[in-house]
């Protein structure tokens, strides 16, 4: 049984948030359904095509065929799964040899070495024994003593990763380290969901897996898909909604996976130059876009950035909008995300 952290969605269509109580629901032209997977609640719902030729049980079928693929994702991408791919990529590490890997696994490492170059390391998919020492989402987290950490504080290990495109293989040239895709292959998993939902004829649709939304063209085939932000200061509020289409939004937060110890909060998004929770005045970092995997990566990446640097990141590039909130509740925006009609409430 996977464990899932108290989970507070950072972004939340009116549905889905119905669905956490409810796991099947079938109205005239739309079918949803929500299960656990990928270590977080995924919900699933598709409208029929305005020609109106999907039933309930072909819209149940698509549906389905999606959390298989998310399942089967799942058994490559994830860490905790000593006999995924990934698990057994990290068994190598450290053997210098060439590694052939999966066309998807092959994908997200190139697609996930990208953003750690245009966030400078702030988004590092190479932080896993470090993950794995603090534990946090577990029921066993811990503070690490200042001498366990100090190992694994080595910035830039992803450069060592070699990706040799003409054999869908790697190298890892030097390195004791682990990878861990946790930042960015939810976003991953969204699109790939997507884009089977399409083939499979869906028009309209939205998928929440997490903190992360992806849309698929118009609500019902016609409005704009209204998504709501999660207040980081009180989860259980939203702070303002966004008026979406065919897009992405994906939230990274301090308020979902943590643990106190004396009153400290010690969230699960870790900066690479401390070794600790991140702290640089981010609480919550929103990302819109096409891509839900390069919303991921960003919005982890830009947590760790801080807001001056973030701001100007996204600012620097075309198709992406965020808001990010501060320590105080302050909401800090990029500048074409008038386009979302973001509304405070
Ligand atoms: P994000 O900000 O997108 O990512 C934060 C996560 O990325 C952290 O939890 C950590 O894993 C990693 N990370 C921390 N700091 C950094 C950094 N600076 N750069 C890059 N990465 C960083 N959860 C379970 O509890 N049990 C499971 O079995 C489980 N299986 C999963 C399998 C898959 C395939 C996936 C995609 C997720 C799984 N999860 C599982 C959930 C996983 O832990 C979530 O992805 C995690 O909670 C992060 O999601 P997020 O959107 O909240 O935060
Ligand atoms: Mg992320």
């Amino acid at each position: 049984m996977k464990k899932i952290s108290a989970i507070s969605f950072a972004a939340i269509f009116i549905i889905a948030l119905a669905l956490l109580y409810r796991k099947n629901l079938y109205t005239e032209n739309s079918y949803t359904e929500s299960r656990e997977a990928i270590g977080t609640v995924v919900s699933i719902t598709l409208y029929d095509s305005p020609d109106n030729i999907m039933d309930e049980a072909m819209l149940q079928s698509i549906c389905h065929k999606l959390f298989d693929e998310a399942n089967r994702l799942e058994n490559i991408f994830s860490s905790k799964i000593s006999s995924s791919e990934l698990s057994n990529l990290n068994n190598q590490i450290g053997s210098n040899v060439n590694i052939s890997v999966s066309d998807e696994l092959y994908d997200i490492l190139s697609l996930s070495t990208k953003y750690c170059q245009l966030t400078n390391g702030a988004f590092d998919i190479t932080l896993g024994n470090l993950i794995n020492l603090w534990n946090i989402g577990t029921d066993n987290p811990t503070i690490p003593k200042d001498s366990q950490l100090a190992p694994l504080i080595e910035l830039n290990r992803w450069q060592s990763l070699i990706l040799n495109q003409s054999t869908n293989s790697i190298s890892i040239t030097t390195g004791d380290f682990n990878f861990d895709l946790g930042a960015i292959a939810k976003g991953y998993i969204g699109d790939k969901l997507k884009a089977l939902a399409v083939k499979n004829g869906i028009s309209s649709g939205i998928l929440s897996l997490g903190g992360n939304i992806i849309t698929i063209g118009s609500k019902n085939n016609d409005d704009h898909w209204t998504v709501g932000l999660t207040d980081p200061l009180y989860p259980d509020s939203l702070i303002g909604t966004l008026s979406i289409k065919d897009k992405s939004v994906v939230t990274s937060g301090n308020y979902e996976r943590y643990f106190m110890e004396d009153g400290v909060r010690y969230h699960h998004i870790l900066n690479p130059n401390t070794g600790y929770p991140a702290e640089n005045g981010i609480i919550s970092s929103t990302i819109i876009g096409d891509s839900s995997a390069d919303c991921d990566a960003l919005s982890t990446g830009c947590y760790v950035l801080g807001i001056t640097n973030a701001l100007e990141l996204i600012e620097s590039l075309d198709g992406y909008e965020a808001i990010f909130i501060d320590s105080l509740g302050n909401i800090h925006s990029t500048s074409g995300v008038d386009a979302y009609k973001f509304t405070t409430n």
